[in-house]
């Protein structure tokens, strides 16, 4: 992307999910398209942004990583202030991970702004033979909450972009 042009709107998206599901690799692959495996566990609250096109638009996705902040209620209400996205991951191969995402749907309700965008996120795609949650439980839970759902992983990359852009484009058809 030339730095000359001009961006048109800047989407502030949350990562959350309790810890080591993969939120800050997931982040990592999709602004910077890498993996890291000796990854620290993240100190202080980030963002890390990346400029994409959408209908012609030039949009600056804002993406913020949790900040090992990731125990129940200790995420504060600045983290979601303004956000229009979250993406809310969990480790498809630690089915405690997915009976923790009801609590954080219920963060989202009680923190973020109404219209947010949520995307359920079942990361570790690539470990199948480990699988702890069906498919099908998240589909269910993600119908009856009203939430996008896909399974990625940021290992391989496999749906990270389809479940950030499929975020970005129902942000940009509210906005
Ligand atoms: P966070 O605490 O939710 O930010 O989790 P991290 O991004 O730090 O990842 C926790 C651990 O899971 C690290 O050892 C990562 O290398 C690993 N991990 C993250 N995403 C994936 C993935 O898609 N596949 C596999 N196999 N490992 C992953
Ligand atoms: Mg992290």
């Amino acid at each position: 992307i030339n730095g000359q042009e001009k961006i048109d709107y800047v989407f502030k998206v949350v990562v959350i999910g309790d810890s080591a599901v993969g939120k800050t690799q997931i982040l990592s692959r999709f602004t910077k398209n890498e993996f890291c495996f000796d990854s620290k566990s993240t100190i202080g609250v980030e963002f890390q942004t990346r400029t994409v096109t959408i209908k012609g638009k030039l949009i600056k996705a804002q993406i913020w990583d949790t900040a090992g902040q990731e125990r129940y209620r200790a995420v504060t209400s600045a983290y979601y202030r303004g956000a229009l996205g979250a993406m809310l991951v969990y480790d498809i191969t630690k089915r405690q991970t997915f009976d923790h995402v009801a609590r954080w749907v219920e963060e989202l309700r009680a923190h973020a702004d109404n219209s947010i965008v949520i995307m359920l996120v079942g990361n570790k795609a690539d470990l199948g033979e480990q699988r702890d949650v069906p498919t099908e439980d998240a589909v269910e839970f993600a119908e009856d909450q009203g939430l996008f759902f896909s399974e990625t992983s940021a290992f391989s990359g496999e749906n990270v972009d389809t479940a950030f852009f499929s975020v970005l484009e129902k942000i940009y058809g509210v906005v």
